[in-house]
């Protein structure tokens, strides 16, 4: 059976890029949207219902969630989202449920499992490249090396890629349990993944609007999905 993927969403709209949507059903998944809604017991029943939890990105996390006080540099927040998505995220992990993690994702991901942020790229002091490109959406603009010894590498099968890149926050201490499976060439985290779970990866780009013209990008959907089928059957 194909596998239900459930995306997260922001609350002002309840609704992602449709790169998310398209990605997911190009990789034989069936992407259903989770809106933001305040009930646990709601949310523990779409989790019953999916067999895999898409992070998407969005805006950031309230520092206040990793124990900080807010940055001046920080951007908008959304404290219902952040309720809901880190609530998903440590049910999901509890489950072993497969996640993957996009953007603001890696960072729900990695603070629901304990981890810090940088409010702002600008708090990463050896940070020299530019994070938020100005170029075409699917423009693969920084390189990124990635860990031999990762699922990250199973997956592309290459020690250097070049991603696309819309962020000014990233991972900032890596939640126990989980390794670093990617760093741009200024050292900041791109990816990170659980040692702990069958599949449970995060990456700082976004793959969900390379997917159709790169295939590094489309393997990380496809493997996804298929980690997700292993749930479903
Ligand atoms: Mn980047």
């Amino acid at each position: 059976m194909k596998p239900i993927i459930g995306i997260t969403c922001g609350s002002e709209k309840n609704s992602v890029g449709a790169g998310y949507i398209r990605a997911v059903e190009h990789a034989d998944g069936i992407p259903i949207v989770l809106p933001v809604i305040g009930k646990h017991e709601a949310m523990c029943r779409y989790l019953d219902l999916i067999d895999g939890l898409l992070l998407s990105g969005g805006v950031d996390i309230a520092p206040l969630r990793f124990g900080e006080e807010p940055h001046p540099k920080l951007g908008n927040v959304d404290e219902r989202r952040d309720a809901i998505e880190l609530f998903l995220t440590k049910e999901a992990l509890k489950r072993n449920m497969p996640i993957f993690a996009i953007c603001r994702g890696i960072q729900t991901l990695n603070v629901a499992a304990g981890g810090t942020l940088y409010q702002d790229i600008s708090q990463h002091t050896q940070s020299t490249i530019q994070h938020r490109q100005n170029a075409d959406r699917w423009h693969g603009s920084h390189t990124i090396s990635i860990k031999s010894d990762s699922s990250l590498f199973r997956i592309i099968g290459k020690r250097s890629v070049v991603v696309n890149s819309y962020h000014h926050q990233a991972v900032k201490e890596t939640a126990k349990g989980f390794i670093v499976s990617a760093r741009s060439k200024d050292q900041l985290i791109e990816a990170i993944e659980s040692s702990e779970h069958d599949f449970v990866l995060g990456v700082q780009f976004h793959p969900e609007l390379m997917w159709e013209r790169n295939s590094d990008a489309f393997a990380l959907f496809e493997t996804f999905v298929e980690a997700c089928k292993g749930i479903s059957d």
